[in-house]
């Protein structure tokens, strides 16, 4: 008889906004006249800029006519898109990224989910703790755990790399070094950026020691600091030890219509394998592509009218990060982040759990936002707030938690 892949009873019972829902909804069942809002998700709220609706109603009516009708799209996606990100997001800032290096998927989560496939199944995995949950969970999935150790709570194969206020909330080089690292800058949940020369250490490590990063680079367009880099190859050496990954989602609104890509650079060689052959090989197999309207408003990001409308978008949701932290830091709150990113991460109370923070705000002042707690145990006594609700509720928000 056919068993189950067994690995996915080692992840824990429930994604953790799964548990965020359950609680918000049985909270307005019983109290149906409460306006509840919402900064836990990271989803966007803004719709999508003129020029973006422009290039996806000029695709859906080419679809309509026989001659400009497009079926399948190329595996690795069209080149209209790839040769433009390679010039706008690469190349004009330095980076050699060539447009058969770039594959263009559904997004941020399923690449960052997929990746691992291309590595060994014995391969030890680093990942910051607090982190995004799919590094972790995609690699359980796929078995890459070894034992459980009940004593770190964690299984062997996975390596917790700390992030905590003493350091700056970035992760330390560790001892023994990670297979696969996992890093993502501008980070979610931390809201904390890298440096460029903080980076350049990670990059030499990995060269070092034989390990892949994966750059998860989804919240870039976030970016102020003139230190900080938009993407790990604007560090010297990154092209033999760095995939990227990036998102329409956040920088353009697309968190809806589906848009992202990865990098991997032919010259990172593994065993003797250029891993860019097995990624397209992989994406060849699994992936038949992005639409193409989906494609056309992606190319639309890079058009001057889409940069110049996404700028301000992303202006509108800094203000908000702007406002958390400046609310709650008055408010006597200790608040990291939201400068560099969206997000905003907090210290909780009077040594308050995260969860019990969460049902504080919600059952007192009806506001949602993450627990620390669900992206690992150094998360453990923070929250995190959001900035992509719109102004008006932010400010509504900050004012309730002033007042508690
Ligand atoms: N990577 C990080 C760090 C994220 O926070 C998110 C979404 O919240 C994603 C990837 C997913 O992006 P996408 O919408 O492109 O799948």
């Amino acid at each position: 008889m056919i068993t189950a892949n067994g690995n996915y009873l080692k992840l824990p019972g429930s994604y953790l906004f799964s548990r965020i829902a359950g609680k918000v909804s049985a909270y307005s069942e019983t109290h149906p006249e409460q306006k509840i809002i919402r900064l836990g998700i990271g989803d966007v709220t803004q719709p999508l800029a003129p020029a973006i609706i422009e290039a996806l109603h000029k695709a859906v009516d080419e679809m309509g006519q026989a001659e400009t009708f497009r079926g399948y799209a190329p595996d690795l996606g069209y080149a209209f898109l790839r040769e433009t990100i390679a010039k706008e997001d690469y190349v004009s800032r330095g980076c050699q990224i060539a447009a058969d290096e770039i594959f263009i998927s559904d997004g941020a989560k399923s690449d960052s989910g997929n990746i691992q496939e291309i590595f060994s199944r014995d391969a030890v995995v680093g990942v910051c703790d607090p982190v995004y949950p799919v590094y972790v969970d995609s690699n359980v999935m796929a078995g890459r755990t070894g034992n459980y150790n009940e004593q770190k709570g964690c299984f062997d194969r996975v390596v917790y790399m700390p992030c905590r206020k003493e350091n700056g909330f970035l992760p330390e080089l560790p001892e023994t070094a990670p297979d696969l690292i996992y890093l993502c800058f501008p980070n979610n949940p931390t809201g904390l950026a890298i440096t460029r020369d903080a980076l350049r250490q990670w990059v030499d490590y990995a060269n070092k020691n034989g390990s892949v990063i994966i750059y998860d680079a989804a919240y870039e367009a976030y970016i102020s600091g003139e230190d900080i880099p938009h993407s790990i190859y604007e560090c010297e050496g990154a092209r033999t030890c760095a995939i990227e990954i990036r998102s329409f989602s956040k920088n353009a609104g697309f968190t809806g219509l589906r848009l992202g890509f990865t990098v991997v650079p032919k010259d990172l060689v593994r065993g003797g394998v250029v891993l860019r052959d097995l990624w397209a090989r992989r994406h060849g197999t699994k992936f038949n592509g992005a639409p193409y309207i989906v494609q056309r408003a992606g190319e639309a990001v890079y058009s001057p009218e889409g940069r110049s409308q996404l700028k301000d978008q992303v202006a509108y949701y800094m203000r908000n990060a702007s406002a958390i932290r400046s609310g709650l830091a008055d408010a006597g709150y200790e608040v990291y982040g939201g400068t560099d990113a969206p997000y905003i991460w907090m210290k909780t109370p009077d040594n308050m759990s995260s969860w019990d923070f969460f049902d504080h705000l919600l059952e007192k002042v009806q506001v949602v936002g993450t627990p620390g707690s669900g992206f690992g145990a150094e998360g453990e006594g923070y929250f995190r707030l959001t900035a992509f609700g719109t102004y008006e509720n932010t400010l509504e928000a900050i004012d309730r938690i002033r007042n508690l």
